[in-house]
């Protein structure tokens, strides 16, 4: 099985994911033509619906569907910016949103699934490598962290008695930097509050969001601990109290060993050089692979690291090795299970 998405977001780019059905698009000419229309193994393409999750909120809805993960629970409570239920959108176009996870069947008889995707990262771009053979998706943690402290004068408060929650929370900026080193993942403190938030006030509560991600479970749950150990000691430093609310999480998804070889493989082939590097952002292959089938992704570079914006571009010397190095990988990936 062949795949990607077709949907874009607001203002997205041309390439993210146009570019992983017209290449599957090309494969399946490629295949009938040399082949007859009786390749070794059956080949389907599919195009996921919603990835991007920009209508209702929620991405990875068709493959999600399909592979069992989705949570229909909160998939019934999904509405739109104009109020209409993503339950009667779907029926709008045919589909019951309570039948949707049947889909699944479809994937019964799938002995390996492949997907290209441009990398939407400066990795590979820093690395001046046209392509790369994707390892697997990041596993994510994701919290907030509270600390609790006292409000008090900012003038007549003498230093040494506060209890001040800022102080706290903001030790944990370089701390989560050192951690990201130490243990080679990726660390994030994406938004701050204060209250009272007033400039003649100590800060009484400080809430920091974090974002953790790695590809391997074990370092993952030891940053997060590293994370926890932390808030406590700056809490207990700054004599206040630190408290934890988890807001969402995923486990690592690690792709198949054998379809990376042949993947990097491919890419060696057809450009002489290779990397194999972890995908930040989810992508459909990744529900693929929790259903238990098979799977791997080649990434393409992205100039400017950058996507989901109007500027996303692949030099087109660039698209042209993509589109050859994935036929090879379709080509030994068939031989692979035939
Ligand atoms: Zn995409």
């Amino acid at each position: 099985m062949i795949g990607g998405h077709i949907d874009s977001v607001p203002n997205g780019g041309w390439l993210d994911g146009c570019l992983n059905l017209l290449a599957g698009v090309e494969i399946l000419r490629r295949i009938n033509d040399q082949y007859g229309g009786k390749p070794p193994v059956t080949v389907r393409l599919v195009d996921w619906a919603d990835e991007e999750g920009a209508r209702f909120g929620k991405s990875l809805f068709g493959s999600s569907a399909c592979s069992g993960n989705l949570d229909l629970e909160e998939a019934r409570g999904l509405v739109d910016r104009d109020g209409v239920r993503l339950a009667d959108a779907l029926k709008h176009v045919g589909i019951d949103l309570e039948r949707a996870k049947g889909s699944g069947g479809e994937l019964k008889s799938v002995a390996a699934y492949i997907e290209l995707h441009i990398e939407q990262g400066p990795v590979l771009l820093d690395l001046d490598l046209p392509l790369g053979a994707v390892l697997g998706t990041f596993g994510v943690e994701r919290h907030a962290i509270t600390f609790h402290g006292q409000a008090a004068h900012s003038g007549s408060t003498p230093m040494n008695v506060r209890k001040d929650a800022f102080l706290a929370a903001a030790k944990m900026s370089p701390a989560i930097y050192r951690m990201a080193t130490t243990h080679g993942g990726v660390c994030t403190i994406g938004s701050c509050t204060t209250k009272p938030g007033i400039v003649t006030s100590v800060v009484e509560e400080c809430r920091i969001t974090l974002d953790q991600r790695h590809l391997d479970a074990v370092a993952l749950s030891r940053m997060l601990e590293d994370a926890k150990q932390s808030s406590l000691k700056f809490a207990q430093e700054g004599n206040v109290r630190a408290a934890w609310d988890r807001i969402w999480r995923i486990e690592p998804v690690l792709f198949d060993p054998r379809l990376i070889d042949l993947c990097t493989e491919a890419i060696d082939e057809t450009c002489g050089k290779t990397h194999r590097l972890p995908s930040g952002p989810l992508h459909d292959a990744a529900e693929v692979a929790r259903a238990g089938v098979p799977t791997v992704m080649m990434f393409v570079q992205s100039l400017h690291g950058i996507s989901h914006n109007k500027i996303e571009d692949t030099k087109e010397e660039h698209l042209e090795l993509c589109v050859t190095a994935f036929d090879r990988l379709a080509e030994k990936t068939m031989h692979l299970i035939a």
